[in-house]
């Protein structure tokens, strides 16, 4: 199989902390933003698809402000208050009657985009010897990316092979938040802490993802 540059992409994820695939999504999600704050934020094409779909859902706003770009963001907000008070121009045209205000975050969409292309590449690198090894020993998968990579596997192997790693590493978790209840007794407390000390953090993320990614 011929390995391109995003196999690289996908195999360093799993060696970072956590569910490779929300890793990729935060990290891509982060360089877009990057792009449009720094460059596109004068492309007429990328203005006129942020004016399109109102600008951008709370989570994905915040995300912006915290680039502290005053000036890209001054230009892009100013362009939708301008929308809005249109739309609002428009309600009263209308005396009363509806009028659409719908918000279609760009960001939220692209990085469903960027979740798919990664969900599909894993399926079809999965059966790679050197990937599989690195998955296996990796964080594996958060249940929602879990999940979603079940739906899309046409595999049965892979499926199962699938359920047997991420039953593991759930047995193993689960080993871990006991070691960390156990070391919370007096009497043990002095053995200190091993790498069960942020087992209850990873347990989070095992259940429900990166924050924000969802
Ligand atoms: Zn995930
Ligand atoms: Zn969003």
């Amino acid at each position: 199989m011929e390995k391109h540059q995003i196999y690289f992409e996908l195999l360093d994820a799993l060696k970072e902390r956590g569910c490779p695939i929300c890793f990729l999504i935060n990290s891509r999600v982060h360089k877009l933003m990057e792009n449009l704050l720094y460059e596109n934020v004068n492309d007429i094409e990328i203005r006129k698809k942020i004016k399109e779909s109102l600008g951008f859902c709370n989570l994905h706003s915040w995300q912006l402000k915290k680039f502290a770009d005053g000036l890209g963001l001054s230009i892009i907000y100013e362009d939708l208050l301008n929308v809005i008070k249109n739309k609002i121009k428009e309600f009263l045209g209308k005396k009363g009657k509806k009028v659409e205000i719908g918000l279609n975050c760009l960001i939220c969409r692209e990085a469903k985009n960027i979740e798919r292309r990664f969900i599909s590449l894993f399926i079809e690198y999965f059966n790679d010897i050197e990937f599989k090894n690195n998955f296996k020993s990796s964080f594996g998968l958060c249940l929602p990316h879990f999940i979603s990579v079940i739906k899309s596997c046409k595999d049965k192997n892979v499926i199962v092979e699938l359920y047997r790693i991420e039953t593991e590493k759930i047995e193993l978790l689960r080993h871990e938040l006991n070691e960390f209840q156990r070391k919370q007794d007096y009497r043990f407390s002095a053995e200190g802490y091993g790498k069960e000390k942020d087992s209850w953090i990873r347990a989070i993320e095992k259940l429900t993802g990166k924050e924000g990614v969802f």
